[in-house]
């Protein structure tokens, strides 16, 4: 049977829907996303314990599985909000009311025209599904996984063929579903799976709790290096990509600028952290003329870099400006050097400099402040990316 262009069931009524927006900012903190993307309204899915259904008392219908609104104009709409920055590289979670993936992507083949614009604008996704029409378009997901982060979650409530398909009767059935997992292990996407919801009497008991993380265990044993690059992927693209531009502003909104004093996270620690899109810096440290501390890069709540420091006041007597000096050299901080300051900085009688060697993955280095060519203060630096 070729699944990619079997025809829907015959009693599957659908509407064109025209659509103002294509994106849903969503209000509720604690999500890895923060807009929605459905290109359907309904889902022939049929869950039955799907949360989504009571959405279609909107659209004035009762048939939430059996008459979908199709937004045919999605992609150009998406493409307007896209151009004019509305997500600011924060994730977009495809398929929260409805799968994307359902049957009548078969006929109406929206996601290809969505995936390219999502590469032409580099946008990261989370595309949710419990159907294997994803892997028509493997490819076009593999394209953008190369330019954003995107990550392929599956659902699976049951390993066992006949609860499946009595609970969600039009999805693929679970060893499809793992196969979904499996594919995309190969590509540079990254793969999640989701063992919810827990159905009483049905997928709670000891042996199926015990199972299904096995099962999740067997495929990583299966595909080891897609798995573990997987896992890696991540920290790879950030390297490459955008960590240098995050450090660079993280510094510049922190002790550069006085800004960002968060509550202190350990007893005597001062604290100021910066966040941007899902990456988090926090800069914590003890002491005041004599200082030592740590800052920490976290993407997406895995940390991912840090850098370690010391810092010490050489000289009693220091004449005014020094505090001034080092602010604005450390405003200076560069996107292939984001650690300390330049490498030289004059301000009247003082000079900063910074000496290093390595790259953002593995470096240490040294500061100093001089005045008249007397160094008054030296700090030790070293650090990289965490794995
Ligand atoms: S796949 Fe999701 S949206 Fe579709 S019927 Fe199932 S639970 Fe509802």
């Amino acid at each position: 049977m070729d699944i990619y262009n079997n025809e829907v069931k015959s009693d599957v009524i659908f509407h064109d829907y025209k659509c103002k927006e294509a994106l849903y900012h969503l209000k509720r903190k604690g999500l890895p996303y923060s807009f929605d993307l459905n290109i359907y309204r309904g889902c022939s899915h049929n869950c039955q314990y799907c949360y989504a259904r009571k959405s279609h008392k909107y659209l004035n219908s009762k048939d939430f599985e059996n008459e979908i609104f199709v937004k045919k104009n999605i992609g150009e709409v998406l493409e307007k909000e896209l151009k004019g920055g509305r997500t600011g590289g924060k994730f977009i979670n495809i398929g929260g009311v409805c799968d994307s993936y359902q049957p009548a992507e078969k006929r109406f083949k929206l996601m290809p025209d969505i995936l390219k614009i999502l590469i032409k604008y580099k946008q990261p996704v989370i595309i949710s599904t419990k159907y294997d029409l994803i892997l028509r378009d493997i490819e076009l997901i593999d394209q953008l996984a190369h330019h954003a982060w995107v990550n392929i979650a599956v659902t699976i409530t049951s390993d066992n063929d006949k609860i499946s398909s009595k609970v969600e009767p039009g999805t693929s059935l679970p060893g499809a579903r793992w196969n979904i997992l499996q594919e995309f292990s190969k590509t540079k996407a990254s793969t999640g799976f989701h063992f919810f919801p827990i159905l009483p009497f049905l997928s709670d008991d000891k042996t199926s709790m015990e199972k299904m993380p096995t099962l999740t265990g067997r495929q990583r044993r299966k595909h080891p290096e897609g798995w573990a690059k997987n896992r890696h992927k991540m920290k790879g693209d950030i390297e490459m990509n955008n960590l240098g531009k995050f450090l660079v502003n993280a510094k510049r909104n922190t002790y550069a600028a006085q800004k960002g004093k968060v509550p202190s996270s350990r007893k005597y620690s001062k604290d100021l952290a910066f966040e941007e899109n899902g990456y988090y810096y926090l800069d914590s440290y003890f002491g005041e003329k004599d200082f030592s501390g740590e800052e920490i890069v976290y993407f997406k709540e895995l940390p991912i870099w840090s850098m370690n420091y010391y810092g010490k006041m050489i000289k009693e007597n220091i004449p005014e400006g020094f505090i001034e000096t080092l602010r604005e050299a450390l405003q200076k901080v560069s996107e292939d050097k984001p650690f300390r300051g330049p490498e030289e900085y004059i301000r009247g009688k003082y000079k900063y400099r910074c000496t290093n060697e390595g790259n953002i993955d593995f470096f240490h280095g040294t500061e100093s402040i001089f005045y008249e060519n007397e160094e008054l203060y030296r700090l030790y630096f070293h650090g990289g990316c965490i794995k």
